[in-house]
């Protein structure tokens, strides 16, 4: 089986394998105060230490979390009290979307990149309020311009919660000098295990903040629970691998998307800026799920725009914000991973043709 589906999980990277059988050997909670507890601790504090150098923040100011769902929850619940707004984009993820269901949306062009006109316009007329604006969308890849809104956001007195889940390890950024107030990562995306996660905080929201679990008093009162030892030490190593050799998929994206293209495919967000490993491929005519179907058979594990738990395919709220009509409907996502191949591409482009061919063939 070839595996194009990086967005919805990464492979396991192998310093993180190895990072999480050394923590599964470690007996002992990190609040206990005896010696495998403190074990225990320095697994995870040097897990903290890892992730805040090389995401930009303070290691005070991370929270553990069970992945990027319960940050971005997280963010929502403890910086929007006191302010009169939340906003989001029309292209969150649904976990930011379920957690601010009375948010205003903010739109996006045809290409998927939020409109901060339209941002400006609202901050000036409403005043302080919670902003929530992905890095990289888990559909088309389409990065939104952060830094702009994260500088707008504070002229307006106004947070900014950046989703960076699909972008981390994806594209370079620094939270400390992005200026946003929260940041939500997740393991899985990176080449860690899933069941991890963490919110970075800007140092003045890290203090007055409102959690969302109680409980024992872990990460210093922000997050209740025990941590997933294991799966945070491999997130760590994860995220650093990640950083530490930079994306080269784009070239591979390319030649994906060209064989896509002479096949009778519409790349949808392909004018914006966007995520060198994913690219979002429209069929004119044909369903996606059975395009995904299709090439499943082949031997190709793609994706329709957004998969809900029960396996359904759902309506993609992202590709339809960006006036996608019919072909919302018709489009695959394609997303690399870290150690995608040359053959693999190769193989997908012949998979994908004759697809093309026979199911449009069959369809006129
Ligand atoms: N945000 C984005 C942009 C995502 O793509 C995802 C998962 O696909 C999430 C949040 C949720 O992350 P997790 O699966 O770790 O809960």
């Amino acid at each position: 089986m070839i595996y194009l589906d990086a967005n919805a999980a990464e492979p396991l990277r192998p310093t993180a394998r190895i990072a999480m059988i050394e923590a599964l050997g470690q007996v002992g909670n990190p609040s206990s105060v005896h010696g495998p507890g403190r074990a225990a601790r320095r697994i995870l504090e040097n897990a903290r230490e890892s992730l805040t150098a090389n995401f930009g923040a303070r290691p005070t100011d991370l929270v553990f979390t069970s992945g990027g769902t319960e940050a971005d929850a997280l963010a929502l619940h403890a910086l929007s009290p006191g302010l009169r707004r939340v906003i989001i984009g029309a292209t969150e993820h649904d976990a930011v979307r379920a957690a601010a269901p009375e948010a205003a949306i903010l739109p996006v062009d045809s290409s998927g990149v939020a409109d901060l006109a339209t941002l400006e316009a609202i901050l000036a007329e409403e005043g302080p309020a919670l902003v929530a604006l992905m890095l990289a969308n888990n559909e088309t890849g389409v990065l939104h311009p952060i830094a702009e809104a994260a500088r707008l956001c504070r002229r307006f007195g106004a947070l900014l919660h950046v989703d960076a889940v699909q972008a981390a390890g994806r594209v370079a950024f620094n939270f400390a000098t992005l200026g946003a107030a929260s940041l939500a990562l997740s393991s899985h995306k990176v080449g860690g295990p899933a069941g991890a996660g963490a919110l970075l905080l800007a140092p003045e929201v890290a203090e007055h903040f409102r959690p969302l679990i109680g409980g024992g008093g872990q990460e210093r009162g922000r997050r209740g629970g025990t941590p997933a030892l294991a799966a945070i030490a491999g997130f760590a190593a994860a995220a650093h691998e990640a950083l530490a050799t930079p994306s080269a998929l784009g070239p591979l994206r390319d030649a994906a998307e060209l064989a896509a293209r002479t096949a009778g495919a519409v790349v949808l967000g392909a004018d914006a800026p966007r995520l060198d490993n994913t690219t979002t491929l429209a069929l004119p005519g044909l369903k996606a799920e059975t395009q995904v179907i299709a090439l499943d058979l082949a031997g190709i594990a793609v994706s329709a725009g957004a998969a809900c738990s029960s396996g359904k395919v759902a309506e993609s709220h992202v590709l339809k914000a960006m006036g996608a009509g019919a072909l919302a409907g018709q489009a695959i996502r394609v997303s690399l991973p870290w150690n995608a191949s040359e053959e693999d591409v190769q193989r997908f482009a012949t998979a994908y043709a004759e697809m093309a061919a026979r199911l449009l063939r069959r369809a006129a």
